[in-house]
């Protein structure tokens, strides 16, 4: 018994650090078929971490590396829809979080990509995540510091082949979340596309008195009004579960109309999400009062 009694604070202080600091879901390093989404932008991620392939003729881009161990799920992605690698040019990510860009050192190293970053967000990328406000002293959220080979700034381009993605600041999640548009011809049509960086408030986040990131509130609501200001067709975004990706995929093979085309789903993911964002910070505004 005074065994067990010794051990509790140890206990205590896991299920606290379990909270506060990084974890890793099981459905993050689960493989995912991967497909094409709609012209020529393809699915690569695993179930539960979203990456993506744009195809150029000139090269092509990598959006999110994911968790080290994720570098090889997404090689094996490409591969096997009939792409190389070794061609992906530039590699961009959601935002500096360890689970869309850790594995960035090792896509680098293997394809030679320039690797573009919001600016905000790219001194943690270049100290490996040293100094990000909510888990920067957590050695779980860490990761290998990645030379950054353009920072980029709110509405930048990025191009290659014909393709243009634009580069969105909307922060509040990390400093820089970048929020990714382009436009896709497919069947004829032109597709407006959102790759939402997060929208979400952590466990643990502090939106009142944060002296590491004394303007989280109002960035989190500049980033509600850029959202809400996009306009969206195709729905994508960092994780999966934003936006139904397994539920969509699936529907996707019965054949019929896209299901990633999504206008509604966007409006009332981003409506929700805003709601749960003020529902939190009236909570902490309750509590420090
Ligand atoms: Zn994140």
């Amino acid at each position: 018994m005074a065994k067990s009694f010794r051990l509790m604070p140890l206990v205590a202080l896991l299920l606290f650090a379990g909270s506060v600091f990084a974890q890793e879901a099981p459905e993050w390093t689960k493989p995912f078929p991967p497909y094409r989404i709609t012209g020529n932008i393809y699915y690569v991620g695993s179930q539960g971490l979203a990456s993506y392939l744009i195809t150029t003729p000139q090269g092509n881009i990598l959006i999110n590396s994911s968790l080290e161990k994720s570098v090889p799920l997404i090689r094996q992605s490409v591969e096997q829809l009939g792409f190389r690698f070794s061609d992906t040019k530039i590699l961009l990510i959601s935002h500096a979080h360890w689970d869309h860009c850790a594995g960035s050192a090792a896509v680098k190293e293997l394809t030679g990509a320039k690797y573009m970053v919001m600016d905000a967000d790219a001194p943690e990328i270049e100290s490996g995540g040293k100094g990000n406000f909510q888990y920067g002293d957590s050695p779980t959220s860490r990761y290998q510091p990645t030379k950054v080979d353009r920072v980029l700034h709110d509405g930048d381009e990025v191009r290659l082949g014909g393709t243009v993605l634009v580069a969105h600041l909307t922060p509040g999640h990390t400093k820089g979340t970048t929020t990714w548009t382009m436009k896709v011809a497919d069947g004829g049509k032109t597709y407006n596309v959102v790759i939402v960086g997060s929208p979400n408030v952590n466990e643990g986040y502090k939106l009142v008195n944060n002296t590491l990131y004394p303007q989280i509130a109002s960035d989190y609501e500049r980033m509600f009004r850029v959202l809400k200001s996009l306009p969206c067709d195709i729905f994508l975004g960092a994780h999966g579960n934003y936006y139904g990706m397994e539920e969509k995929s699936a529907r996707m093979k019965e054949g019929g109309p896209n299901p990633f085309i999504d206008p509604d789903g966007y409006k009332s993911y981003v409506e929700e999400r805003e709601q749960a964002f003020h529902t939190e910070l009236a909570k902490q505004k309750g509590e420090a009062r």
